[in-house]
């Protein structure tokens, strides 16, 4: 069973915001940031797809930073 409380009511509006080029997530799409829009939203820092990439290539080149 996989049913947890259905998180009804107040909806956070939150996005994902790539800390390396600035885009931001909206409906599994990265644009570029929303002008005016934003006041209404979370962002949860992280990386996008292409940028991720580029940080596990960088991370694979350096083993000290693994945990
Ligand atoms: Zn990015």
């Amino acid at each position: 069973m996989h049913s947890g409380p259905a998180q009804a009511g107040h909806e956070l509006d939150i996005a994902v915001k790539c800390c390396i080029c600035h885009r931001v997530q909206i409906e599994k799409r990265w644009l570029t940031e929303l002008p005016g829009r934003s006041r209404d939203r979370i962002y949860s820092h992280g990386y996008c797809p292409s940028c991720y990439q580029e940080a596990i290539e960088e991370l694979s080149l350096c083993p000290m930073a693994w945990p």
